[in-house]
């Protein structure tokens, strides 16, 4: 069975712990390269498409970069432009912010982003509203809800499986990141960033097997480039964040060799097609 890898293709000084004003990012050294090098070299040498969610403001500042992952073959989605929390927007400030992400990466790369992943995955029960903007601007596919608990994002006792979630606008097909029912309302991550990151491979791969063999469904993985650049500078401050930003960071290559070693990848829109009817009302809307 083919799962699914995704990459959401920012830089370290991106994620909200470490500066969420986008005026202080260009005062930063760009390693965007080191990261996405390494995986467009891994992708290649196994033949795999991968599914990258561009984050606008990489699209406007590293144009070339965005450009040979998709002369590479790769599916372009979008992460949002400036990398802010869906649910510390309005729709208006969504709907805009996504716009100029999407007008940016067509720009770019002449294509238009059809797959969109929230920055932390910040579509919880009170955003919700954001799927409806989604498919309004052409969205097919969602990849912003984890069903778990955590502090920051999640909504827990949402579905694991990918389906298809009815908005005013359209249908939109939601695939949750990888995770594990381990018993009861207990679920937990297997998918990727801080959890590849702090525990064994082993775990991740038990995970993704229970999901293929048992649930008989593809998993969903994701990963930044910065997790794998462990030279990376330690900008985030607070223990927690820390902890969370750059723990495990020396092992994160290997672990993935060993992943695509152990696992057959592809893009979402392959893993997970959008069914024929959504496409006929989409077109339809149009
Ligand atoms: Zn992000």
């Amino acid at each position: 069975m083919k799962n699914a890898f995704s990459v959401d293709l920012e830089d370290y000084f991106h994620p909200s712990e470490v500066s969420a004003d986008a005026a202080n990012w260009p005062r930063f050294a760009a390693r965007i390269d080191i990261g996405t090098n390494f995986l467009l070299d891994l992708l290649a040498e196994h033949q795999t498409r991968a599914t990258f969610f561009i984050l606008g403001w990489v699209a406007a500042y590293h144009p070339e970069l965005v450009r040979r992952i998709s002369e590479a073959g790769h599916e372009i989605g979008c992460h949002s432009y400036h990398h802010k929390l869906v649910y510390s927007l309005s729709p208006t400030e969504f709907r805009e912010d996504t716009r100029q992400a999407i007008e940016t990466i067509e720009d770019v790369c002449g294509l238009s982003p059809r797959l969109y992943r929230a920055p932390s995955y910040s579509i919880v029960s009170n955003s919700l509203w954001a799927l409806e903007i989604l498919a309004e601007l052409g969205f097919t596919h969602d990849s912003s809800i984890y069903p778990i608990v955590h502090d920051r994002y999640g909504i827990p006792g949402f579905s694991r499986r990918a389906h298809s979630i009815q908005t005013p606008s359209g249908p939109i097909l939601e695939i949750p990141i990888a995770t594990a029912h381990l018993w009861a309302h207990h679920v937990t991550p297997v998918g990727g960033g801080a959890y590849l990151r702090l525990f064994p491979y082993r775990y991740a791969a038990a995970g993704i097997r229970h999901i293929n063999r048992v649930e008989r469904q593809p998993a969903c993985i994701y990963i930044h480039p910065w997790e794998l650049d462990p030279d990376q500078p330690r900008v985030t401050r607070g223990f927690i964040s820390r902890i969370r930003t750059y723990s495990g960071l020396g092992t994160m290559r290997s672990k993935l060799k060993q992943m695509f070693q152990d696992f057959r990848f592809s893009t979402l829109g392959a893993v997970y097609p959008v069914p024929a009817a959504s496409l006929v009302s989409k077109a339809g809307v149009g």
